[in-house]
């Protein structure tokens, strides 16, 4: 993988058509990157390759950049072996966060640490063309933040609010974002920065981020649900996150809560999204004030982050809603806990920044609608990555890619 057989150049790298890498050597980069610091000889015994393969692969990654030898570690008899460390900074990743009303990215280097990260709202839902230069004008503002070479780019993973088919990644449901028709953002992005850009769901995306980075580190079955403008949930299975079959799982927002509630933007009526959405929290709060009319929210204009700082500073109304939201919240958990019974639940996205004060109803709604042992085996946590973490989990997808085939490491000009 790592030595390309054309000259180094200053030529687009990834480009070039390398020879498939041998099937050692995601296993010593993997095991490098896992450890962080390592010995030749250590690699050797943990993988069973013989010594004279883990030099020669050795070899390879210190003249990718992606490995250096940093100085000589603990002897265990003989001579002091010399250690061998995973460049974190070989390479960096964009991550860009799409979502129904706000556009954000986060550029990583190849441990998951934010670089530079940009936020904006915008009406993305409605204005496809405006959202796609705003994503643009934020990918130019956190390279130039960063201010590295662009060609230690790995490319773009961008997360969207749509369910996303693995066999048709780039095209997006129109009818969660009919405006968006005929639109494919992979493609555009893909075209306009001339890096490679993988897109997924957003909510597989943070669960994604907390299964390497967060609460789900440890936890091979949990499920994470965000909560924003819409709500989603993505899942971890024995390690690895669950899509389904065309990769609508997870679209917990349109369970039906109450059958002959609200009517929802997906034609069903009583989807949980008509409860606990941004819209459908601000509309309740705004039903509220009639009867709470000394609400710090009374006679202003508010979103939801104000609804939330409100609640946080112990406004009534505003704890009345988040308590109803916990409450519709909490039905669709404990039939979620049911179903899959996993381990962790990790609450995501802006809402999740309430803490205990959406979490402490939240259980207790559970603890009455589950089974015993469904409801005693989970603890639901909130996310350990907040509001940046599907951009990390956008930006982590194109890690995972490389780390099982190094080729997608800009490897020949790391080392530069
Ligand atoms: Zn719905």
């Amino acid at each position: 993988m790592v030595k390309p057989r054309t000259p180094r150049r200053r030529v687009a790298v990834r480009k070039v058509e390398l020879p498939p890498p041998r099937p050692s050597v995601p296993g010593v980069l993997q095991l490098t990157w896992r450890e962080r610091q390592i010995s030749r000889a250590e690699i050797a015994r943990r993988t069973e390759l013989s010594r004279s393969t883990v030099s020669d692969i050795v070899d390879e990654l210190l003249e990718s950049g992606l490995v250096a030898e940093v100085g000589a570690g603990e002897s265990r008899g003989g001579r002091r072996p010399i250690v061998l460390e995973f460049r974190d900074e070989a390479g960096v990743i964009l991550g860009i966060d799409l979502g129904a009303a706000h556009a954000a990215v986060a550029l990583t280097d190849l441990r998951g640490a934010v670089l530079a990260w940009e936020h904006r709202k915008h009406p993305v839902r409605e204005d496809p063309a405006g959202a796609l230069d705003l994503m643009t004008e934020l990918v130019e503002s956190v390279l130039k933040t960063w201010g590295g070479r662009r060609d230690r780019l790995l490319g773009a993973g961008l997360a969207v609010p749509s369910p996303v088919d693995p066999g048709h990644p780039d095209d997006l449901c129109e009818l969660v974002l009919p405006a968006w028709k005929g639109i494919s953002p992979g493609q555009v992005l893909r075209k306009r920065f001339r890096t490679p850009v993988l897109v997924d769901n957003d909510a597989n995306l943070g669960a994604l981020a907390e299964r390497w980075w967060g609460a789900g580190r440890d936890v091979d079955d949990f499920a994470y649900i965000k909560l924003a403008t819409g709500i989603g949930a993505g899942f971890s299975f024995g390690g690895q996150i669950y899509r389904g079959a065309k990769g609508i799982a997870g679209e917990i927002g349109h369970l039906a809560i109450d059958p002959s509630g609200p009517l929802c933007v997906c034609g069903l009526r009583g989807c949980l999204a008509t409860f606990v959405g941004s819209q459908a929290l601000i509309q309740r709060a705004t039903e509220l004030l009639e009867t709470h009319p000394g609400s710090a929210l009374a006679g202003r204009r508010f979103g939801v982050t104000i609804l939330e700082d409100a609640a946080l500073a112990g406004d009534p109304l505003a704890l009345r809603v988040v308590g109803e939201a916990a409450n519709a919240l909490g039905i669709a958990v404990a039939g979620l806990l049911n179903l899959l019974n996993p381990s962790v639940v990790i609450m995501g996205g802006g809402l999740s920044r309430l803490g205990d004060l959406l979490l402490e109803p939240l259980r207790q709604v559970v603890r009455v609608r589950t089974l015993v042992t469904s409801a005693e085996a989970a603890r639901l946590v909130a996310s350990a990555l907040g509001a940046r973490g599907v951009a990390i989990g956008a930006a982590t997808l194109l890690l995972q890619r490389a780390l099982s085939d190094p080729r997608h490491f800009p490897v020949a000009t790391a080392a530069r």
